[in-house]
């Protein structure tokens, strides 16, 4: 029979046993031959011997048992074991004076059993060690059917090792590596599964004997993945990392490379699933890079992975949940003596029920990063156009929103349909429908993207191009780009000061579009001196904090009624 790999891989550890008789010298000579390669649990009975054994039903490896004992005997803790699924892989040895009990011990599925009084310490051990070994070769042979390629544990015998290496060492230091060949499938594909067998055979050789020796456990989780479970590394990861990509050395014409994730002095208090969680997100944060090829696992970035995944899985909830409020920030023409209202941007807000108020700035690049931000957006105008309907029949009043539109919209092929038959079946003027268009999906998907617009542009709609300035746009290209408003990127506003070169530009702009008939919006405006300015230079529209934050619908509502 071929040796069985995975034995190398046990951490060279005390099991635990339990010993249960009723007489306290059994229980104390047995202890002293057991003691000297176990660690010892003792009970005087049957109901004592359930309750240990129920308590460590994860690192018993083995429970000697006497028969004849009061209030329940060893028969009755037999049985019990056997007919739950988690006890019955412990291996049971009777103890036993009666030679004819023997037969019915072993039928109730005791793997042995030692006639008292106690002859040979010598014998007894070596049946202790030999019924431990054949229970765990067993559990070994059952569950790692799907090793057969490297030999190396499968995820269920390593997770168990290693959170029983926890428990019975939860002083060590220990470090959760999480590893993967970079481009395995390309191996795959240019060299034939074989080679890509070959590989995984010699790495996990490698592993084996080179890096873990008798001192941690490996496994590989699938395909070109692999867990290692560690004594602390105290050197540099990098000459780990160099050792391991050794290993690959004797593939002289495939370059083949690893990659690693490692969480560090691992928390015993995690699960060790948890553990490895954490070495597989390290792992995947090293995925883009190129320069380094391991990562630490880091608190901080795995929370904010964490948050973030919560808002991507939350969307559809928070729309059925009206959990997405809109907000309005007033425009305001300052063009006359007193300022006043004559439109508002739409903005969105998450009133998360964990998290509080979220700001788009955070969820917005999430959900155009995915492609979900159409189902948001979607939903925004929808609600828009439903207020601004509202309003028009319990206030009289009309007046002009604007929604935003992500570039990533703009792909949806039913943008202009949809935008068409929200404000129709409001019954709200398209004319009073502005589209927030960021000036730097014009310049990313030029011509495209222009036909878009101007599909939407022929549907009635009024297209605000936002963010003017950051992008590469110039001003000769308005000449030729739907755009029926400019909105100034805050920045310009916000640095007017610093420069009068700025001042200039934004004089520039402003005269540039007019004389092409384009509106001129700034935002960002938080101060009287850059209202006085942006007057000085005829740019009459303005909207900002100096006037007013986004509010929610019915502040808007009250300041539009006292405007
Ligand atoms: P944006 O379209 O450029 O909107 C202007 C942002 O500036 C808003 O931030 C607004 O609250 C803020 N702001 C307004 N006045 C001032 C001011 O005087 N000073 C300063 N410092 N900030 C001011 P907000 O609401 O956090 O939105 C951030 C961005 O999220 C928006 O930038 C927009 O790109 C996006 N966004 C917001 N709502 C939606 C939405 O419904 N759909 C899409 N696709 N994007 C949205
Ligand atoms: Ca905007
Ligand atoms: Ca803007």
């Amino acid at each position: 029979m071929p040796k069985n790999p995975v034995n190398n891989d046990k951490i060279n550890r005390r099991r635990l046993i339990l010993i249960v008789d009723d007489e306290q010298v059994n229980r104390e000579l047995l202890g002293m031959i057991a003691s000297t390669e176990f660690d010892i649990l003792y009970a005087a009975n049957g109901i004592e011997a359930l309750d240990i054994i129920r308590k460590n039903v994860y690192t018993l490896s083995l429970v000697i048992l006497d028969l004849m004992m009061p209030e329940m005997d060893g028969f009755e803790v037999l049985k019990t074991m056997q007919s739950h699924e988690e006890m019955a892989h412990i291996p049971v040895i009777i103890l036993t004076s009666d030679k004819d009990a023997e037969v019915q011990s072993l039928k109730l599925g005791a793997a042995d059993f030692i006639i008292k009084p106690f002859h040979s310490p010598e014998v007894i051990l070596a049946r202790i060690e030999r019924t431990i070994e054949l229970s765990e070769d067993r559990f070994i042979i059952q569950t790692t059917e799907r090793e057969n390629l490297t030999g190396l544990l499968t995820k269920e015998y390593f997770f168990r090792y290693a959170d029983q290496y926890d428990r019975f060492h939860p002083e060590d230091s220990m470090d959760a590596v999480a590893l993967d060949i970079i481009h395995f499938h390309m191996i795959n594909e240019m060299y034939g599964r074989n080679v890509g067998d070959e590989i995984l055979i010699h790495f996990a050789r490698f592993l084996r004997e080179e890096i873990i020796g008798n001192k941690g456990l490996a496994c590989r989780l699938d395909a070109d993945r692999f867990l290692l479970y560690l004594p602390h590394i105290e050197e540099d990861y990098q000459d780990f990392l160099d050792r391991i990509n050794r290993a690959f050395d004797v593939f002289v014409d495939i370059n083949v490379r690893v990659r690693c994730g490692i969480y560090a002095n691992a928390d015993k208090e995690l699960e060790i699933e948890k553990q490895f969680d954490r070495a597989l997100h390290a792992v995947s944060t090293v995925k883009d890079r190129y320069d380094e090829f391991y990562a630490l696992y880091d608190d901080e970035a795995h929370d904010k992975q964490v948050f973030s995944e919560r808002l991507v899985n939350g969307i559809d909830e928070a729309i059925a949940n009206k959990q997405f409020l809109v907000y309005f920030q007033p425009k305001y023409d300052v063009s006359g003596d007193t300022p006043k209202i004559i439109s508002a941007e739409a903005l969105v807000r998450w009133k998360h029920p964990e998290y509080g108020m979220i700001s788009p700035g955070l969820f917005i690049p999430l959900f155009e990063s995915n492609g979900l931000i159409h189902k948001l957006d979607f939903y925004i105008w929808e609600q828009v156009a439903e207020k601004m309907r509202r309003w028009k029949e319990e206030f009289g009043a009309e007046i002009n929103v604007s929604v935003n539109v992500s570039r990533i919209d703009l792909h949806s092929p039913d943008l202009e349909d949809f935008l068409e038959y929200i404000v129709t079946i409001n019954d709200v003027d398209p004319k009073r429908f502005y589209l927030e268009i960021t000036e730097s999906a014009y310049t990313e998907d030029g011509d495209r993207v222009t036909q878009k617009i101007f599909n939407l542009r022929d549907r009635g709609f009024q297209i605000e191009m936002d963010d003017f300035g950051t992008g590469y746009s110039s001003l000769n290209m308005l000449a030729d780009v739907p755009v029926d408003v400019l909105k100034l990127d805050m920045k310009f506003i916000q640095h007017l000061r610093s420069s009068t070169k700025n001042e200039i530009l934004i004089s520039l702009i402003i005269n540039a579009a007019k004389a092409l008939g384009i509106l001129t919006v700034a935002e960002g405006v938080e101060e009287k001196d850059q209202v006085d300015f942006l007057k000085g230079i005829g740019c009459n529209i303005i909207q900002g904090y100096y006037f007013s934050r986004p509010l929610p619908e019915q502040d808007f509502l009250e300041l539009l009624k006292e405007n």
